[in-house]
């Protein structure tokens, strides 16, 4: 085994319980301290509002809350500032993150006649107001914008409220700028942690302007922002929230004929992020799974984030299975955010697996490519909520309505029916209601 990669897994030589120890993410301690902070953050922003949120701001941040205004002076500026290969990528970013979102956004279904004369249906509505946050502690993740405020504008949101921390000195990544104006906002607010999150969800007036009290919290952070959302979604009438989204996730499946090299490099791709990062090689070779080895072993060491590379690699898995069936298995127990199948025939996998964030489908489908330009949305869930939750969609910031209309055949056929079952449940007042649809 080589030295980078944590632990070997022989799936065969374990029972189930051996096989979910295994898979298992590395317990992450939510510290007393990440809690109580937030605690006392959402409580003095529920008591003073603005003059709180100004506070903490300062206080973690060095800067007071600050709305940048998205204008043609703001975006020229911006635009200068980077190369303008830089403003041609963020461009076709944007497009391609669009033009996917308008091609699946959910539409209405046909009425539905389960009686002659009573026809439902289902409509989708946009939720009023979306809180937007783009994590930008340690890097500026201008396309985690573009992921969440532009399926946001296609669902057909209103109000998209976008905050971001300041960098160290108070200001802003032109290309963030540059990334909102593609995505059509008027503003973007500079503030970030726990105290943004409080802003969204109790509305805010500060310097600069209001932050409206939001429907729903979107996005990704850190620890803070992570706690925040959570104390939020608890308040009574509190905001809604998209998915736990803790540290990054790949898993790599290869074969005996998978490039070492490709393999290793997606891995390393998923293991710079951070120390958490979870990567996980899943083979049906052990020949190749020890290339791969070896290659993360070369290519580490030629990184710039090279210490933070190895220090997830720490905690990597490698995951020795016996054919692509068993691959699936391992896929499905462990419902990883992001993953790549690098064999023969990575369309024939597909139909057997159920639990992935996103698929990364043959050799080509380098994930990085949808991370920041492929098309769908790069927020997705991780720590297993694939098994239920898919990543943003256009669907995540809208709502279904259903619909229903009755003609007087129609309550004359059903009216008695649901009577009837009204009265089962001893519920008169239902009965006669219906009763006074059908004649009775
Ligand atoms: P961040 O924006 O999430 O957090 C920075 C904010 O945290 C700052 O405003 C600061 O005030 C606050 N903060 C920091 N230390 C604090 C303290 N001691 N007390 C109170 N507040 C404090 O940016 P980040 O820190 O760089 O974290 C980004 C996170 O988002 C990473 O963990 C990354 O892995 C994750 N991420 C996940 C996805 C995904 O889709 N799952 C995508 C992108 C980023």
């Amino acid at each position: 085994m080589a030295a980078a990669f944590g632990r070997l897994i022989d799936w065969a030589s374990l029972d189930d319980a051996g096989r979910r120890a295994a898979l298992a993410r590395p317990a992450r301690r939510t510290e007393r301290d990440v809690v109580d902070i937030v605690r006392e953050v959402m409580d003095a922003v529920a008591a003073e509002g603005g003059a709180a949120v100004t506070r903490y701001a300062e206080r973690f941040d060095g800067h007071a809350p600050r709305r940048i205004a998205i204008t043609p002076d703001t975006v020229k500026a911006a635009r200068d500032a980077l190369a303008p290969a830089d403003t041609r990528a963020i461009r076709i970013a944007a497009e391609n993150v669009r033009l996917f979102h308008q091609a699946t956004r959910p539409v209405d279904t046909d009425m539905v006649e389960t009686t002659r004369g009573v026809r439902s249906q289902l409509v989708w509505r946009p939720i009023r107001a979306a809180g937007i946050y783009v994590p930008g502690g340690t890097a500026p993740l201008f396309s985690s914008l573009l992921m969440q405020a532009i399926p946001a504008e296609v669902a057909g949101v209103g109000t998209r409220v976008v905050v971001t921390p300041p960098a160290k000195d108070g200001s802003v990544h032109p290309a963030m700028i540059v990334a909102a104006a593609e995505a059509g906002l008027d503003a973007v607010w500079l503030l970030g942690g726990a105290h943004a999150i409080a802003a969204l969800t109790y509305g805010v007036t500060l310097d600069d302007g209001e932050i409206p009290a939001v429907d729903k919290l979107f996005g990704p952070g850190n620890a803070f922002v992570a706690e925040a959302k959570k104390q939020a979604t608890a308040l009574p009438g509190g905001p809604a929230v998209d998915m736990p989204a803790g540290p990054s996730e790949l898993m790599v499946v290869i074969d005996r004929d998978a490039a070492p090299e490709i393999a290793a490099a997606d891995l390393l791709s998923q293991a710079e992020h951070d120390a958490d990062a979870q990567v996980i090689l899943v083979s049906t070779s052990r020949a190749n799974l020890d290339y791969v080895l070896t290659e993360v072993e070369r290519q580490v060491a030629t990184l710039p984030r090279e210490a933070v590379a190895r220090a997830s690699l720490n905690e990597a898995r490698a995951v020795l299975v016996r054919d692509l069936p068993t691959a699936c298995d391992v896929i499905n127990l462990y419902g990883p955010e992001h993953l790549a199948l690098q064999v023969e025939d990575p369309e024939a996998m597909l139909p057997a697996i159920r639990a992935a964030g996103a698929v990364f489908v043959g050799r080509f489908a380098a994930e990085t490519l949808g991370d920041y330009a492929a098309g769908p949305s790069h927020v997705l869930p991780t720590d297993g909520g694939a098994r239920t939750l898919g990543g943003i969609t256009t669907a995540s910031f809208m709502t279904t309505m259903s619909v229903q209309t009755v003609t007087e055949d129609g309550a004359g056929e059903l009216g008695p029916v649901a009577a009837r079952l009204a009265r089962l449940e001893g519920l008169e007042a239902h009965a006669r209601a219906a009763d006074m649809r059908s004649g009775r």
